[in-house]
């Protein structure tokens, strides 16, 4: 059975297709979004969101409640991991002067608790429970398949995240696997009192093949860690890779207070880092990427939830030009959005993906590399906002818009076969 009742079919309830569905209800669209798993919701504990996502967040209408929710932290610190000195800092009161909104961190499930609230103030169809297995082209349309039934609107967002079925339509590639592996743990502020830790900041210790991050959640009454490592069994091409033994192993030689942070990290569950070659047009049809669909990275400069809201702003705003003039649902024009709207990203996001990938390399760098990289950092003039400035600014709404000198970096790494995911 297919129902064209919507104007448009998100796939995916994640903070992609969240952000999607409210942008485009707002505009007055009827959305519909399709998720697979049974509740709406997050595993995984903190992100860090730039002034590039508070300041589309304001223009949702959530940034107060995503304030109320979060931590706007004074610092950024990093650390050498092996002797734990400063290597340079960011002040995120400085950088919100700069940029006109807030760096925050906050808890995954308050940002998408926020999210899905909103779409469900605004009127957005959710539905549970509906795996999307396949997309058909019809005229003026798509039609998504489900284990339940079809569903047809005059538009599809795929935000089906890293793994996307949707993506199939436009690549036959796979996940690219770093051989990282990143543990979590978010544990009551109590739980890291006697620990030397910066309850304001966040800090990030970068070492030999691996790297550890801390920062405060909820209004300060969480701690949350991540510790990623290169796992030694992944290089090997082994298939059980990841396992706390490397956790252990990883960070053994490093610096006191990584040590003295490790036991609270979550040790049943980890996360395999992969990421995606950048692809050079999103559209299917009528069938469109977003999100990680489009553009997973490494998170190394964490952008990665940041970018799928901005991939929904830029939707959105190029469809709110057709109907602020009179169009509607029934009549808007989707080629010229989806053309503009996937000019622009593509663009935007495949430096975001090579970026992630660089600058996780410079973290990771051991020997003379290391002391030469340390030097450098040191010498960092701290108010220098030359890396940010591209990333930071507003969100571009075309090619031209975007940062001067723009360079796509070509890319490395071979993909490595989906035996390899988890
Ligand atoms: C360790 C780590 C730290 C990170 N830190 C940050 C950070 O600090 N800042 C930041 O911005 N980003 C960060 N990220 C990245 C960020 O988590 C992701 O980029 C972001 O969550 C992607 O959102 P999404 O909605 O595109 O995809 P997802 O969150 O993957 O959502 C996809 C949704 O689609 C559903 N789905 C999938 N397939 C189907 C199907 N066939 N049918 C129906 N539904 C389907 C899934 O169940 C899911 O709900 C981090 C990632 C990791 C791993």
């Amino acid at each position: 059975m297919t129902a064209r009742d919507k104007d448009v079919v998100v796939v995916g309830g994640g903070i992609g297709g969240l952000a999607a569905a409210l942008r485009l209800t707002q505009l007055g669209l009827g959305v519909r979004v399709l998720e697979q798993a049974a509740e709406l919701g997050e595993v995984g504990a903190g992100l860090q969101i730039a002034p590039n996502c508070t300041r589309i967040l304001d223009q949702l209408g959530l940034l107060e409640e995503v304030k109320s929710l979060g931590v706007l932290p004074d610092h950024m610190v990093m650390k050498d991991a092996v002797d734990g000195t400063v290597l340079t800092r960011l002040d995120l009161r400085d950088l919100e002067r700069r940029y006109g909104y807030p760096y925050m961190v906050i808890h995954r499930s308050d940002l998408h608790g926020t999210l899905l609230r909103a779409c469900e103030r605004a009127g957005v169809d959710l539905v549970t429970g509906a795996c999307v297995t396949g997309y058909d082209d019809v005229e003026d349309g798509a039609v998504v398949v489900t284990a339940g039934g079809s569903h047809e609107a005059r538009l599809v967002v795929a935000a089906d995240g890293i793994r996307s079925v949707a993506r199939r339509l436009l690549a036959d590639d796979e996940p690219v696997s770093s051989h990282y592996v990143a543990y979590r743990g978010a544990v009551p502020i109590d739980q890291v009192a006697e620990l030397d830790v910066m309850a304001d900041g966040v800090v990030v210790y970068v070492g030999p093949g691996c790297h550890f991050v801390q920062y405060p959640l909820r209004q300060g009454e969480m701690f949350n860690q991540v510790a990623v490592f290169e796992s030694p069994k992944a290089l090997a091409g082994e298939e059980d890779w990841g396992t706390p033994d490397e956790l252990d192993a990883a960070f053994a030689g490093m610096h006191e207070n990584i040590q003295a942070g490790l036991p609270l990290m979550w040790r049943d569950r980890w996360w395999r880092m992969f990421d995606r070659e950048p692809l050079p047009d999103w559209v299917a049809g009528r069938v469109v990427l977003l999100g990680d669909s489009a553009h997973a990275p490494l998170q190394y400069i964490a952008q990665g939830a940041i970018m799928a809201i901005e991939d929904a702003w830029v939707l959105g705003a190029h469809a709110e030009r057709q109907l602020a003039a009179g169009a509607t649902g029934d009549t808007i024009d989707w080629e010229p959005v989806l053309r503009a709207y996937s000019d622009v990203r593509t663009r935007h996001t495949a430096r975001v993906l090579a970026t992630s990938r660089r600058w996780g390399e410079l973290w990771h760098l051991d020997g003379e590399q290391r002391e030469v990289r340390n030097t450098l950092l040191r010498a960092r003039e701290t108010t220098d906002y030359s890396f940010t400035d591209w990333l930071y600014g507003p969100t571009a709404l075309t090619p031209e818009e975007l940062p001067p000198m723009f360079e796509p970096v070509p890319l490395t790494r071979e993909p490595a076969g989906r035996a390899a995911g988890r």
